[in-house]
């Protein structure tokens, strides 16, 4: 673990030094965090795991302060563009501060109760996420750097948000791929209750933070649900991927739908998506179906059933580039037995939340889908992240979530 007291210099002299290979060095000029292992050439000492180093150009000009890892394909993560700024307790103060001043600045806490409050490299703290559940803080840490870090930034947390506790969870996959040791569970104060009642545009919501997928929900969907609410007046809509029930729930609270079939795999989903139908006082418009979506969305053409809008969220279809041909295809089945559910006039919201998938690809798609379908397809919203999860132009590969509101004639 480094320490607090850790000896910080902001001369460049102590630290090793990274030289990136000929024309490998533009990306990181322009402030991309990522060095991967392909793009250096040398390096002058031998540092530790999470060890701060200089990144050279080829010429040995300089371009960042970064933190080092021998086990991961990430071989530096930049944070400090600015020779004199080293990477130390006040850097990641400063950065904490200005992380949760945005949310301050731009999050309704009348009628978000949560919501996040750090994101990686859109806040320049690459590998570590923090979502707010009420008093508590979800935290989830993506580097090696970062992890051997963390009491540092569980400390700083605490002291500028004064939750009641703090919470660990590692994705799948982090492990390995960044050679992480630290343990889930709780890491300050109290543990979170199992069943939290947040508040999202003003509804309450049970999420298991702990324990539910991602950090409890997706509340990277928020403003998308508000949004879609604002269409569905009297309409017949299927939530599928519904998860607890967050577009389905909305749809029927907020934008006065008439019913909502929500459909999900996971029973446990399901049953938190009954709970919140009824914390919303709608279990009377909503009906819930256990079932695989593909073979759901088949039922419904083959007996003539359709909807005034069909919501389609799925999970992540491509994790690494050569996914892509396949998640496109995936994406292309699946909008074309929506969109053919859809009554002439009516509302598809299609998501995609693949990284690797771009937005341009993805409105591709919609394109095949309507020749396929021989419906035409007017996208009304090309809609994305909220605020809280802001986009760093440097870093467009946290640009993750599109979702396309639009009307099949
Ligand atoms: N729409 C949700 C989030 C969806 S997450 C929201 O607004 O919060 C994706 C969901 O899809 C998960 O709940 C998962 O259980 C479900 N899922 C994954 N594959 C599925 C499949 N083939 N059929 C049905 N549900 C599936």
């Amino acid at each position: 673990m480094k320490t607090v007291s850790e000896p910080s210099s902001n001369s460049l002299a102590h630290l090793p030094v990274v030289t990136l290979k000929k024309r490998r060095a533009q990306p990181f000029f322009n402030q991309h965090p990522w060095v991967f292992a392909g793009a250096v050439s040398h390096i002058n000492r031998e540092p530790e795991p999470g060890d701060e180093v200089v990144v050279r150009a080829n010429d040995a000009k300089f371009i960042a302060r970064g933190l080092f890892n021998p086990n991961s394909n990430i071989r530096v993560r930049l944070y400090s563009w600015d020779k004199k700024t080293p990477i130390d307790a006040a850097f990641w103060s400063a950065r904490i501060n200005e992380a949760i001043s945005l949310r301050e600045a731009c999050i309704d806490t009348e009628q978000n109760s949560a919501y996040r409050l750090i994101f990686s490299e859109a806040d320049g703290i690459s590998g570590l996420t923090v979502d707010r559940y009420n008093d508590w803080l979800m935290v989830q840490i993506t580097s090696l750097a970062i992890s051997e870090r963390a009491e540092l930034l569980f400390d700083l947390l605490m002291e500028r948000c004064q939750p009641r506790g703090i919470w660990l969870r590692t994705e799948k996959g982090i492990r390995e791929a960044e050679g992480l040791e630290c343990r889930d569970g709780l890491v300050r104060g109290e543990e979170p209750p199992p069943s939290l009642t947040i508040r999202e545009n003003g509804l309450p919501f049970l999420v298991n933070p702990a324990e539910g997928q991602k950090t409890g929900c997706f509340l990277d969907q928020r403003e998308n649900r508000r949004a879609v609410a604002s269409y569905v007046a009297r309409h017949r809509v299927l939530d599928a991927f519904s998860y607890a029930g967050g577009f389905g729930i909305t749809a029927a609270k907020l934008g006065a739908a008439a019913s909502v079939v929500c459909v999900d795999s996971s029973e446990s989903a399901l049953d938190l998506a009954r709970a919140n139908a009824e914390a919303n006082g709608v279990t009377d418009r909503l009906e819930f179906v256990r079932s695989d979506v593909f073979q759901y969305l088949e039922q419904c053409r083959d007996y003539g059933t359709q909807f005034d809008t069909v919501i389609l969220d799925p999970p992540k279809m491509a994790r690494q580039q050569k996914g892509i041909p396949n998640a496109l295809r995936g994406y292309h089945g699946l909008n074309v037995l929506g969109a053919s559910l859809v009554k002439p006039g009516g509302l598809l919201v299609t998501c995609s939340c693949s990284g690797q998938v771009t937005r341009e690809d993805f409105r591709n798609v919609l394109a095949e889908v309507s020749t396929t379908t021989e419906r035409r397809i007017q996208i009304l919203e090309a809609r994305g992240l909220p605020a809280d999860h802001p986009v760093s132009p440097n870093c467009p590969e946290n640009d993750y979530l599109k979702c396309f509101v639009c009307r099949v004639n």
